[in-house]
C-alpha cells in the first residue's frame, strides 16, 4: 500500500506522541516529506531549554534563579527543508552535540516536569501551526509526549506510537547513545503536569515489527480526505 497525499484537505494537523525511541521523529520526518508538512520535534524544545539552564549551572529545581533564566529565554524558528528548528536567543539552532549530550539526556526529563518550563514553551509550540501555514506547508506534524492531550487537542489525527522496550533500547544503542530511555519514560508518564499518555481519541500504532513506510502509510490513510 502506498498512499499519496494529493486528495488531502488543504491544511492538516497531526499529533504524534510516544515514549523515547518509539520512532516518533523518524515517522514524523518521513510523513512531513511525503505530504509536505512542517515537522516540529517538541523534544528538541525541552532539550534546548535544559541545555540553556545547564549552561547557567542550574539544576532541574523550581528555584527563583531557574524562573528568571527561563523567563528571559526567547524562542524563534529556523526552517530547514521540512524541519522546524528551535533557536534560543539568536537565529542559530543548537546542534545535536548540544541537544543530545549525556548531560542533557540525564536532565531533560526532570527539567520537563517543572510546570514553569512547560508553560515557557507552550505558546511557542502552538504558534508553529501558524508558522507552517504562513510558510505554505500543507500541514504540520508535531511530535512529543503531550501533543494530542495538551498542545494540539483539536488535531485532525492523533497517533500514539509504541514499540517493544528491548527494540527501543537497541535503536538507541545503534545510534551510539547510552540514553536511559526506560527511566525517562517512567518519569515522563508519572509527572503531575502534562504526563505522557495517549489521548482518548488517539490511534495506537505498535511499530515493533512493521517498517517505517508502513507506519507512515497507515497514518496517511487516516488523514481527512485520504483516498486510501
Ligand atoms: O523526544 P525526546 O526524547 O527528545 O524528548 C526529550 C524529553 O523531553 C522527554 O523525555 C520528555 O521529558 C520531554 N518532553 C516532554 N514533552 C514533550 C516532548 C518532550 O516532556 N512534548
Amino acid at each position: 500500500m502506498t498512499n499519496n497525499c494529493q486528495t488531502l484537505k488543504s491544511f492538516n494537523v497531526i499529533a504524534i506522541d510516544g515514549g523515547a525511541a518509539s520512532g516518533k521523529s523518524s515517522t514524523s520526518r518521513r510523513l512531513a516529506e511525503k505530504c509536505n508538512f512542517l515537522h516540529v520535534d517538541t523534544g528538541s524544545h525541552y532539550r534546548a531549554v535544559t541545555y540553556a539552564c545547564l549552561e547557567k549551572g542550574l539544576e532541574p529545581r523550581e528555584t527563583s534563579e531557574l524562573k528568571d533564566v527561563v523567563r528571559d529565554l526567547t524562542f524563534s524558528t529556523r526552517i530547514c527543508g521540512h524541519e522546524a528548528q528551535i533557536c534560543i536567543a539568536g537565529d542559530q539552532p543548537l546542534g545535536n552535540g548540544e541537544l543530545r549530550s549525556p548531560e542533557v539526556n540525564a536532565q531533560v526529563s526532570p527539567m520537563s516536569a517543572i510546570p514553569l518550563v512547560r508553560e515557557a514553551v507552550k505558546t511557542y509550540q502552538r504558534q508553529q501551526v501558524e508558522v507552517a501555514r504562513l510558510k505554505g506547508f500543507s500541514g504540520i506534524v508535531m511530535d512529543g509526549r503531550d501533543i494530542g492531550t495538551v498542545i494540539l487537542p483539536d488535531a485532525d489525527v492523533k497517533i500514539f506510537l509504541k514499540a517493544d522496550p528491548a527494540k527501543r533500547q537497541l535503536r538507541r544503542q545503534l545510534e551510539g547513545s547510552t540514553d536511559a530511555i526506560g527511566d525517562r519514560d517512567k518519569r515522563d508518564a508519572s509527572r503531575a503536569t502534562a504526563p505522557m499518555k495517549a489521548a482518548d481519541d488517539a490511534i495506537i500504532i505498535d511499530n515493533s515489527d512493521i517498517s517505517l513506510e508502513e507506519v507512515v502509510d497507515r497514518i496517511v490513510a487516516l488523514l481527512p480526505g485520504s483516498d486510501a
